[in-house]
C-alpha cells in the first residue's frame, strides 16, 4: 500500500514538474519574443534616425530674385542639403542693379530673423515695425551668406546661366537635383521647361487700382520708408462728376487710399479704393482722358511727398508714368504649384512671383512671396527624409495646400494690411 501511494505521489510530482516546466518555457518564449520586438524597434528607430539624420539631398533654384535667394538660405539651413545650386539669367552686375525698394512687413522680418538674417548689417532704414531697402542690397546680402555657408554645404550660384531645356540636358542623370525651386518670377517660363502647366486662377480683390512711377536721375537712390494716405477724395467736378453728392458705400472704407514708396530717384505710387459703382469710380475706370489720371497722381504727389525731395511742376511732370485709368486688381495663383517628375524623382515646386501675383504693385508685393516660403523647410526635411514615393506626393500636395492658403489669405486681408491701414 505504501509503496503504490509513493509510487502516485511520484506520478503527481512528474506532472506537477512538467507543468512548471512548461510554464517556465512559455515565461522565456514571451520574455525572449519581448525582448526580439523591443530590441527590433530599438535598432529599427535608431536605424530610421540615423537615416533621416543622413539624409542629404541636391537642391536646384531657378532664379536669384529676393524669393530665390530667400529660399536658398532656407535650404541651406534645413541641414539636409548636400549641394545647392542657384541660377539666375542676369549677370551680377544686371541682377543687383534693379531699381526698386522692397518693404518687408514685420511678419516677414521675423520669418528672415529666423534664418539669421542680420538687419543691422544691411543697409535701410525701419518705419512702423517694416523694413526697406533696395532689392539689390538685399539680394547682395542674402549672396554674401549663401557665399559663407560653402564650409558646410557645396554651393554653386550660377550667374548669367539659364535655365533651359538644354541646361537640364547637360546635368548627368546620375546628378539630377531632388528638389527643384522655380523662382523664376512673374516673367519667368521654367516651369514649362519642366512640363508644368501654366493654368492660372485669376480671382478679383474686390478693389479698383492705378500704380504710377516717378524717375528722378538727380535724387538719390537711399531707403525711404513709405508714406500712406488714406480716404481722399478727388475733385473731378470739372469732368462733371459731383462726387460729394454721391452715396457712400457703409461696408467699405470711404475714399481713396494712397501710398507713395521708393527711393526719391524712383519714386511708386499707388491708389486704390474697394469695389464700388460709384459715379466717380465708374467714371475713372473708363475714362479715356488719360491725363485725368496723371493729374490725380500730380496733385496727390505733391500734397503727400516728404518736404526733402521737390515738387513735380509742369516741366517736370514728364517723368511721371501713370496706368491711364483705374483697373481691377486681380491676383493670379498657378493652379499647380508643386510637381513630381516621376522616372527623374524629382520634387518641383514653385515660389514667389512665378507662383502667384497681382496685376497691381502694392509697394510690398515681396511678402507675400515670403508666405509661401514658410512651409520651405518642412517641405525640404520630408521630401530628404522620403522613405518612399507616396511620402514625397504627401510633402508636395502639403506645399500645394500651402501655396493655395497664401493666395486665399491675401485674397481676403492683404489688401486692406498692405494698402487700407
Ligand atoms: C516697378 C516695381 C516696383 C516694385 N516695388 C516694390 C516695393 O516697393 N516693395 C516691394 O516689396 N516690392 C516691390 N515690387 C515687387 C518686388 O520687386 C517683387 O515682389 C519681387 O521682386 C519678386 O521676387 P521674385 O524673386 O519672386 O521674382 P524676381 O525678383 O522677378 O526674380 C526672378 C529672377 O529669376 C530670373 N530668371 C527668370 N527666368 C529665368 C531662367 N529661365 N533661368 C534663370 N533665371 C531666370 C530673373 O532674371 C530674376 O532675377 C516692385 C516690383 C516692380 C516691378
Amino acid at each position: 500500500m505504501d509503496g503504490l501511494q509513493a509510487d502516485n505521489a511520484g506520478v503527481g510530482g512528474i506532472e506537477d514538474n512538467d507543468e512548471e516546466r512548461y510554464r517556465a518555457l512559455a515565461y522565456d518564449t514571451a520574455l525572449s519574443t519581448l525582448v526580439a520586438v523591443a530590441v527590433y524597434v530599438v535598432v529599427k528607430v535608431s536605424l530610421d534616425g540615423f537615416r533621416q539624420w543622413r539624409a542629404r539631398i541636391s537642391v536646384l533654384i531657378v532664379g536669384s530674385g529676393p524669393v530665390g535667394l530667400t529660399a536658398a538660405l532656407v535650404a541651406v539651413r534645413s541641414g539636409k542639403v548636400l549641394k545647392l545650386t542657384v541660377l539666375d539669367e542676369r549677370y551680377r552686375a544686371a541682377l543687383l542693379c534693379r531699381p526698386q525698394q522692397i518693404a518687408l512687413d514685420p511678419r516677414s522680418v521675423k520669418f528672415l530673423l529666423g534664418l539669421g538674417v542680420d538687419f543691422d548689417n544691411m543697409e535701410g532704414c525701419w518705419h512702423s515695425e517694416h523694413f526697406f531697402t533696395r532689392i539689390g542690397v538685399f539680394q547682395e546680402y542674402l549672396l554674401s551668406i549663401l557665399e559663407q555657408k560653402k564650409l558646410k554645404v557645396d554651393v554653386k550660384v550660377q550667374l548669367g546661366t539659364k535655365f533651359t531645356e538644354e541646361y537640364l540636358r547637360r546635368i548627368q542623370r546620375t546628378q539630377w537635383p531632388r528638389v527643384i525651386v522655380v523662382a523664376d518670377g512673374s516673367c519667368g517660363d521654367s516651369c514649362s521647361v519642366l512640363g508644368i502647366s501654366s493654368d492660372y486662377s485669376v480671382e478679383s480683390c474686390h478693389a479698383y487700382g492705378a500704380n504710377a512711377t516717378i524717375e528722378r536721375l538727380d535724387q538719390r537712390q537711399v531707403p525711404t520708408p513709405e508714406i500712406r494716405a488714406h480716404r481722399l477724395y478727388f475733385d473731378l467736378s470739372a469732368y462733371g462728376v459731383e462726387a460729394l453728392r454721391e452715396p457712400r458705400n457703409p461696408t467699405a472704407k470711404p475714399g481713396f487710399h494712397l501710398k507713395i514708396y521708393g527711393t526719391f530717384r524712383n519714386r511708386y505710387m499707388a491708389l486704390v479704393c474697394p469695389a464700388s459703382d460709384t459715379k466717380m469710380v465708374r467714371f475713372l475706370r473708363h475714362t479715356a482722358n488719360a491725363s485725368i489720371m496723371k493729374n490725380i497722381f500730380h496733385q496727390s504727389f505733391n500734397v503727400y511727398k516728404t518736404d526733402v525731395e521737390p515738387r513735380l511742376n509742369d516741366v517736370t511732370l514728364h517723368h511721371m508714368q501713370c496706368s491711364r485709368r483705374l483697373f481691377e486688381i486681380q491676383l493670379s495663383h498657378r493652379r499647380i504649384s508643386a510637381a513630381f517628375i516621376e522616372g527623374d524623382n524629382v520634387a518641383v515646386t514653385v515660389e514667389g512671383e512665378a507662383a502667384r501675383v497681382l496685376n497691381f504693385d502694392t509697394g510690398c508685393g515681396v511678402n507675400l512671396g515670403m508666405r509661401g516660403l514658410e512651409s520651405m523647410g518642412t517641405f525640404i526635411y520630408r521630401t530628404a527624409t522620403a522613405v518612399d514615393q507616396n511620402d514625397i506626393l504627401e510633402a508636395l500636395s502639403a506645399k500645394m495646400q500651402h501655396s493655395r492658403q497664401v493666395a486665399e489669405t491675401f485674397k481676403q486681408t492683404g489688401l486692406p494690411q498692405s494698402m487700407y491701414e
